[in-house]
Order: C-alpha cells, then structure tokens, then sequence
C-alpha cells in the first residue's frame, strides 16, 4: 500500500513513504489503518507488523521508507496526492530529516497537489515555522534518490540551483496542510494550524463524536463525518449544523462526507435536504468530487 489509486474520492492517489502510527486521542480508537496494519503484516506487506498501535510499540510499529520518496515524481498526470494514509507524517518517530525530504519531492512534483492531514498540529507548526525550514529542504535537492530520472521533476535546472543556494519558496503552493478534530477536547489543535504557513489550512472533523466550538479564522476548508463501521459512534445533527454555519460565517468551504453508521454511507450524505461539496480556492471547487475518506490521521 505504499502508494495507489484511491477509493478515497476526494483525492486521487495516496503516497505513504511512512508506515505505522500510535493512537493520541478518541479519534483514533477505530483508526482504519491501525485495523488494517496487522492484515497486511499476515499478507507479507513491507512496512507494516501486528502490534497494536500503541505508544510503548511505535518504535517499531512507525518505519519511513526512502525507496517510497520518488513515487510521485513518476506520476505524470496531475492529481491530488493523499500523504501517509498509513500514519501520520508528524507522529514523534519520524526524524525532521525524513520529513524534509518528503517536502522536497512536493516541491518538486508541483504539478501535484498534495494533502497533509496530521493529530500532531505542534509539531507539524514547529516544523513549519523553523527559520531554517526552506533552507533544508533546499539542501536535499541534491539527494540521488529525488533527481533520479530529471525529466520527471516540473523543476528545471537554472530554479533548481538557486532552491540549493536560497531554499525552497516557503510555504509550498502546491501543498495543504491539516488537522484533525473529532470533538472539543482535542480543539486546541485548530489554534496550533492556525499559526502554520500554509497554501490551505483544513480541518478534517471526522470522526466526530462531540460538539465542536470552532474559532476559524485563517482556517480554508472544513470537513465534517460521522463514524462508521464496528462500535462506531454516533454523530448529531445539531454538531454538524453549527459547523456548518461557522464555517460559512467564516468565508471557508464546507464538505459533509456522511452521517456515518453500522455500514460506510449507509446514513447517506445530506444535511437539510442538500450535499455540501465545496472544496477550498476557486480552482479546487471547480473539481468538487464526492469526499470519502476510509482513514485521516
Ligand atoms: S493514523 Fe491517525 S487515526 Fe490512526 S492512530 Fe495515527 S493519528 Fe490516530
């Protein structure tokens, strides 16, 4: 599963040069990759063991894979890139390094949009607002295993030289960058991608399983589903509602995926008698797809 077409319809492909992940909150308790993990550690897939996915295991549950990193620089039709569906590019085990690296081949492959949806938003803004971020990531446009192959890059020479000298432009306009939100307990999340520089900030509330007091300033797009599957759990109309209305108060696009249930979809997608599809920027809305997302960080 390192990377592949998607069912997931609000993107077109998932890249996950990281495996592995551990549970930080509520959320996470039905995470789809964490049921999935060991079925495909029976199958003999890389990159994936039959641990729970628990704290004390990540250490051997989280592996990052270079031989993964060039993927999307050989995937010549435009499309938007779901980053690490198997994990969360941000979890503690991942050394900034390996993260710096997967931002440079975004930068490189700009004729992607890629999708970054992570739990851990402090790291994720620490990261981001490092003074030295763009600089790094400029260095590894050196790396054998980025500039194999470079008439894949969108990045020609005479750019690619002064990336190396200056960094990468900062942030990457091809990139998004997300958290999750399943209820108010974890919402000081919001507060943490609110400070982080980012083409499009979004928020994936999903599962949600309380209500959600959002403040959305400088947030773009805000995803909204219920739970389905084994011991899901239920979602309110009224929470869904008053997203809904603070996300269009606040000028941000708005997308409700499911009510969710025993079964994925089985509660339809309607919210008082229509879809909510929008997607973020003008551009994007034009491509508005049905969203159906099997697992967010
Ligand atoms: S992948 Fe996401 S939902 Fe699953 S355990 Fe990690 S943070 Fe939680």
């Amino acid at each position: 599963m390192s990377s592949t077409n998607t069912a997931i319809e609000w993107t077109d492909a998932t890249w996950n040069p990281v495996t592995g992940c551990s549970k930080v909150s509520e959320g996470c308790r039905n995470c789809y990759a964490a049921a999935l993990a060991p079925r495909l550690a029976a199958m003999g897939q890389k990159g994936y063991t039959d641990l729970p996915w628990t704290k004390p295991n990540a250490p051997r549950n989280v592996m990052t894979h270079a031989d993964r990193l060039a993927e999307p620089l050989r995937w010549k039709k435009p499309r938007r890139v779901f980053v690490n569906s198997m994990s969360d590019l941000f979890h503690e085990q991942i050394p900034d390094d390996f993260v710096d690296k997967v931002f440079a081949v975004m930068a490189l492959a700009r004729r992607h949009t890629f999708q970054v949806l992570t739990k851990r938003p402090e790291r994720m803004a620490e990261y981001a607002a490092a003074p030295d971020r763009a600089a790094r990531i400029g260095a590894y446009m050196t790396l054998d295993v980025i500039l194999d192959g470079p008439e894949l890059r969108d990045v020609g020479g005479a750019e690619l030289a002064q990336w190396r000298r200056n960094g990468v432009p900062w942030p990457l306009r091809n990139v998004w960058l997300g958290t999750s939100v399943e209820d108010n307990r974890v919402r000081h999340r919001v507060d943490h991608l609110r400070g982080v520089p980012a083409a499009v900030r979004f928020l994936s509330c999903e599962p949600l399983i309380g209500p959600l007091d959002l403040d959305l300033d400088g947030i773009h797009w805000v995803i909204v589903g219920g739970e389905s599957g084994h011991g899901h759990r239920s979602i309110e109309a009224s929470w869904v509602r008053d997203i809904r209305d603070r996300t269009e108060e606040a000028g941000a696009a708005f997308f409700f995926k499911q009510w969710g249930g025993a079964k994925p979809k089985s509660g339809g997608r309607e919210l008082d008698g229509r879809t909510y599809d929008e997607m973020p920027g003008a551009w994007e809305s034009r491509r508005a797809r049905t969203y159906s997302l099997t697992h967010s960080a």
